[in-house]
């Protein structure tokens, strides 16, 4: 979580790199976009940004790409990153916190619970003993119809 003197310097050190890019609407746009995320991992994707010359506005740091890569290599310190993904091969799909992947693997892999067996010899048993009281039943009453 950035703190409002850390998006000012963010902003200012921006602002320094590319002086068209006015403090006051880094601020706003930092506020809004990045403040949930760690300070190193914005200075790091902001000095991509603003040094890399196919970018023209800094909001294209909301956009998945390198300067996203390079936090990576640094080390990210964010907790739980938001746009970060799920690292295991061809999961890339999925955030890292909540990797649905991961899940059905989890599950696919999960042998301690064993699916439930068919039929369930306890109901078998239930069911066996109610078809023989029908059985009976109806037989009683075909007796009571012969009769
Ligand atoms: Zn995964």
């Amino acid at each position: 979580m950035l703190s409002r003197t850390e998006i000012e310097r963010l902003a200012q050190a921006a602002h320094a790199l590319r002086p068209d890019w006015p403090i006051k609407s880094l601020c706003t746009w930092l506020m809004a976009d990045h403040a949930s995320r760690a300070y190193r991992d914005v200075a790091v994707a902001l000095a991509y940004i603003a040094t890399d010359t196919a970018t023209v506005t800094p909001k294209r740091m909301n956009e998945m790409g390198p300067w996203w890569s390079a936090v990576k290599l640094a080390g990210s310190d964010a907790t739980a990153l938001h746009f970060a993904r799920c690292e295991e091969p061809g999961h890339g799909s999925y955030p890292a916190h909540n990797c649905g992947a991961c899940r059905a693997e989890d599950l696919e892999a999960d042998t301690a619970t064993a699916p439930p067996a068919t039929p369930d010899p306890a109901r078998a048993e239930v069911s066996t003993r109610g078809a023989d009281l029908a059985r009976a039943a109806i037989a009683a009453a075909r007796g009571q119809e012969k009769s």
